[in-house]
Order: structure tokens, then sequence, then C-alpha cells
């Protein structure tokens, strides 16, 4: 049997070099897109784009991942280091729909334009899946009248972001467990599957296409980011997406590799959370305290993984918060 997965076809509409990244080059949705198709076995499994052979006027890289159905990877600065943020569009008969927004203002219209050269219908609906700001800073760059759909615990973040002076659009509906929507002849699911990277965690589930945006619960090679994780339930929830009817998990920073490489790293992920929580259980157990941790935790493959500098010594904080019984409920 042929495998499926190769056949999906990924159109990689990439930002022609030096053009100037300012404007979107309408030639690449003309006909005259590159088709990257690298090999499964030859992808470099990496969120580092550099180590990819990537160049910075690569980006955005934009997918069709099923008919009307699109990634939108960007390159984004943490410190020294880059790499991927990643949303998704969906278009309707009728409307888009948008999972996560990107970190600024300038960078969501950017995308923005480019939904525009895909198609002319209207943006009526974003999902914010994730409700950190390099998701969502961008978002009052969206139509006013769009619906934005977040779980209860986003929506009192997005709130306090809101009080402290960011003009960021508030949510205007609320997904607590799922919301069916029936959108221009697509059937399209927002649904929490359990606490994980936010504790509002949201993923946008395409029963059809098969297809899951799994926003910042699925960081591709990135180091397992804690700051205001449910590091064991985390874990959970994974697993929770990993048993439904799923081909393709579309991850919230990284690259958007071949459905099953995806597939696999989503496993790859969960071990990764599972390699930092037991490192810091070790510690703890032995009567350590976190700076001893901290000094001494070592994290095996995932050394070598994006942000391991940056977010390492936090997440530890975050594990010995979750065994201590001290981790807040809402951050
Ligand atoms: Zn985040």
């Amino acid at each position: 049997m042929a495998n499926r997965h190769t056949s999906i076809t990924l159109l990689l509409f990439l930002a022609a070099a030096g053009c100037g990244a300012d404007s979107p080059d309408t030639s690449k949705l003309n006909g005259d897109e590159t088709a990257v198709d690298i090999p499964e076995d030859q992808i470099i499994r990496t969120a580092n784009p550099y180590a990819r052979g990537y160049t910075d006027s690569d980006f955005p890289r934009i997918q069709e991942l099923a008919p009307g159905v699109y990634s939108y990877e960007q390159l984004r600065s943490a410190g020294d280091e880059k790499f991927t943020t990643v949303s998704m569009f969906v278009v309707t008969e009728t409307s888009v729909l948008v999972a996560d927004g990107q970190g600024s203002i300038e960078e969501t219209q950017k995308m923005i334009d480019y939904i525009a050269m895909v198609t002319d219908k209207p943006i009526k609906d974003v999902v914010v899946a994730s409700d950190h700001g390099d998701h969502t800073a961008g978002n009052s760059a969206f139509p006013r009248e769009a619906r934005f759909w977040a779980h209860p615990t986003s929506a009192s973040a997005l709130e306090r972001m809101a009080q402290n002076g960011s003009a960021l659009p508030l949510a205007t509906n609320l997904v607590a467990d799922r919301e069916v929507l029936q959108l221009g002849g697509r059937e399209i699911h927002i649904q929490f599957l359990g606490r994980a990277h936010t504790g509002g965690d949201l993923v946008v589930y395409l029963p059809k296409e098969k297809i899951m945006f799994m926003s910042e619960a699925y960081l591709h090679r990135v180091f397992p980011a804690m700051r205001s994780a449910f590091p064991s339930e985390w874990v959970e929830m994974i697993e929770v997406a990993q048993a439904m009817d799923v081909d393709m998990y579309v991850p919230g920073h990284g690259f958007v590799d071949h459905p099953s490489i995806l597939k696999d790293e989503l496993e790859v992920f969960q071990g990764a959370i599972r390699a930092v929580i037991e490192e810091a259980q070790r510690w703890h157990e032995e009567g350590f305290d976190l700076q001893d941790a901290i000094a001494g935790a070592t994290f095996g493959s995932l050394e070598t993984w994006s942000l391991r500098e940056s977010q390492g010594d936090r997440a530890l904080q975050q594990v010995f918060a979750e065994i201590d019984g001290t981790l807040p409920e809402a951050n």
C-alpha cells in the first residue's frame, strides 16, 4: 500500500531570496512556488533552521497540508536562537479560521497579507490556542469583528495582559471543553484536551482531514518550555491527542515536517517532557534543592535542543513546584 503520507502535497511558498521580506511576494503564489519535498530520511530533525540549510529569506514557509488547510511558519528570535512559530489557517467556502497569531502586529499583519493572496474570504474566526505573547501579541491586526476563541484560563490571561495596557482583543467565545464549528462546508473542532503548556491549551482538530493543530502543546525539537506549564498533565494531554484519529499533528514551534515524522516526533517530545520531570524528580528525591538541581542537571539528548539554555532552569523549577504542590492554579 502506498504511504498516503508521502502523497500529501507540501507546497512551499518560499519567500524569494533577496526580495526584502517586508512585503509579500505575490509571484510565489502564482504558480512558480518552489515545491520542496525533501525525502523523509534526509530531513535533519532539529528546530534550528540553519542546521537544515535554510536562510532567513526562506521564511515565512507556507504549506498546504490538505485542500484549503495551510500551515504558516515564521522565524522568530529567542535570544541568540532562531526557530519558527507556527500558525495554521483553514479556508472554508465562506470564511477563514486562523489558529494562533504571530508575535507582533507587524508579523501577524504579514500573515494576514499572505492569507489574502490565497483567498479573498474574510478572517472571521481566530483561535487562541496558546495565550503566550509570541502567539497573541499581534492579534489586534485581525479584523475587529472576528470571533476570538479561547479557553477560560487563556481568556483570563488575555484580560490580565489588557489591564497591563496591551491592545489585545479579548476572547469573545469561550471553549472549556469542545466546540464543533460548521463553517462553509467544513467541520472544525476547537478542543481542550487537558492542561499542558499554558493551562488553557486548545487544539484545532479537523476530523475529516485528520489534522490537529496542537499549538505550544507540541514543541518540535524545542526544549519543553514550562514557565506556565503543568508538567505531568502535559504528558497526559499528549496521550489524549495521540489516541485520537489524527494523521498529522502540527506543532506550535519547530518545523512542519512530513506527517509521519510529526507523529514520531510528538512521541519524542512527550519523552522529552518525561525526561525533564524525571531529572527534576531525581534531584528532589535525593534531597537537593532547586539551585543544586539547576547546577547539576543534565538532559541527555535534549542538551542540543533549541532553548535548552534559556528554558532548562525554569523547567526544573516548575517540576519542583509540582512535586511540592505549589504549582499556581493559573499562571
Ligand atoms: Zn509559550
